[in-house]
């Protein structure tokens, strides 16, 4: 694959501790173009390995706005049934700029590993020492280890590693899209983290006119979300954010994403605060509002906040300890947490998401935005697009996007084929 793509897709046999890569050829990208769809094609190929696919979209990492979308297909231990969960954030980019456009973890090892993925090297290095380790130490330690900050660490907590049903992957520090418990097919494997960082570049069929066409809808994307971050997002998905504004310090975004939908908030020193300070774990992400809403319910909103600081530590499902929760002081909250992790609450009536509407194969990342949220979320994870940003924005509609598929490649493929692509997906 000449553009868009690094051009390699990693197989990793857990089983020997061999990898193997495999050129990453035109006409699978031509029939899947990528992310999701791409990923359910691999799953298919190695269904006998036990497989968990980690692969990029289409965009992943370009100039076009909101391309933060990495994806993992794996059997949900939640579901039962093969499912997609979103890595937003920088894991996607990095994933695609390691050299690795796709990473097929087959089998399991005999002990607790991590992989290590940079500049077209693979490594599977030991993990003795980061098992038992919450999902903050084990960043820190993989960056200091591997030398840099820039590090992308996707890893699991205490729950992953017993294999709780609701154990999450851990994006760095905070909370992902995953919402099908795939944290415990990493733990099922023995493989406490992936690291990654990535130097590549990507190759473009015509760079000026895509260039020029994208700074034509930037304009357009950054009219259409003028003013949106949190608390529209909040008020889409009927949610109150209400105690949450003094906790504050900053709306941040993704990569390369115009709508900062995820405040950073504080609780450990003032939230006005914007220097750096001796605090050195002053507060946490909210990336579920849907976990947070779960929490606020029962909880003050500090105590919530602390809570989502201690399911990102353990790896748990935000929603599911959410719900699960019975006492209200904040230690007592803290401990409560602490034993959901080896798995002796039963969760079996918990979905992971706070509403009443199918999620599907695609879990709750996304709220339903928009009447043909399944569509726009299929799109938003074969492209590697944020689905929350593509439901924001109008002018991302599926003819410009195919107009940039073909600036980008030199292809002449049509709307029909990208709603094929998308059927694929969603049947
Ligand atoms: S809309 Fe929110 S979740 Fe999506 S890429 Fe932007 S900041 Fe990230």
């Amino acid at each position: 694959m000449d553009y868009m793509y690094s051009g390699l897709i990693l197989v990793v046999d857990l089983e020997s501790g061999e990898t193997e890569e495999v050129d990453l050829e035109e006409e699978f990208i031509r029939e899947n173009l990528g992310g999701a769809a791409a990923n359910l094609a691999l799953y298919e190929e190695y269904k006998d390995r036990d497989p968990m696919i980690l692969g990029s979209g289409f965009f992943t990492g370009t100039l076009i706005s909101g391309s933060a979308l990495g994806i993992a297909t794996a059997k949900s231990p939640v579901t039962g049934k093969v499912a997609h969960s979103p890595l937003a954030w920088f894991f996607g980019p990095e994933l695609k700029l390691s050299g690795y456009d796709f990473v097929v973890i087959c089998g399991k090892s005999e002990k607790p590993v991590y992989l290590w993925l940079h500049d077209e090297m693979a490594d599977i290095k030991e993990a003795g020492e980061l098992w038992g380790k919450d999902t903050w130490e084990t960043t820190d330690f993989l960056r200091n280890e591997l030398g840099d900050d820039r590090v992308q660490v996707l890893t699991i907590g205490k729950a992953g590693e017993n294999q709780v049903k609701n154990a999450q992957l851990i994006n760095n520090y905070w909370g992902s899209g995953d919402k099908f418990g795939f944290g415990a097919i990493f733990g099922k494997k023995n493989v406490k983290a992936l690291a990654l960082r990535g130097m590549g570049e990507l190759e473009l069929d015509d760079p000026e006119a895509f260039l020029e066409k994208d700074m034509e809808l930037l304009g357009k994307v950054k009219e259409s979300v003028s003013g949106k971050k949190v608390e529209w997002l909040a008020e889409k998905a009927g949610i109150s954010l209400e105690g949450l504004d003094p906790f504050i310090h900053r709306n941040t975004a993704c990569f390369n994403c115009p709508l900062p939908c995820r405040p950073y908030v504080k609780y450990n020193e003032v939230s006005t605060v914007m220097s750096s300070t001796r605090v050195a774990e002053p507060g946490v992400l909210v990336s579920d509002l849907y976990g947070m809403a779960a929490f606020n319910k029962k909880l003050d909103m500090e105590v919530s906040l602390r809570a989502i600081e201690k399911c990102c530590r353990v790896g748990i499902d935000q929603v599911v300890a959410g719900s699960l929760i019975k006492n209200t002081e904040l230690d007592d909250v803290l401990r409560e947490i602490d034993s959901m992790v080896p798995g002796e609450s039963d969760t079996s009536d918990i979905k992971p998401w706070d509403k009443d509407f199918d999620y599907g194969a695609f879990g709750s990342f996304c709220p339903p935005l928009t009447d043909d949220w399944k569509e726009k979320v299929a799109i938003s994870y074969i492209l590697g697009i944020c689905p929350i940003l593509l439901s924001a924005v109008p002018e991302l509609s599926k003819e410009v996007l195919v107009e940039m598929i073909n600036v980008t490649t030199g292809w002449d493929t049509t709307v029909e084929n990208l709603d094929s692509v998308v059927s694929k997906l969603i049947g």
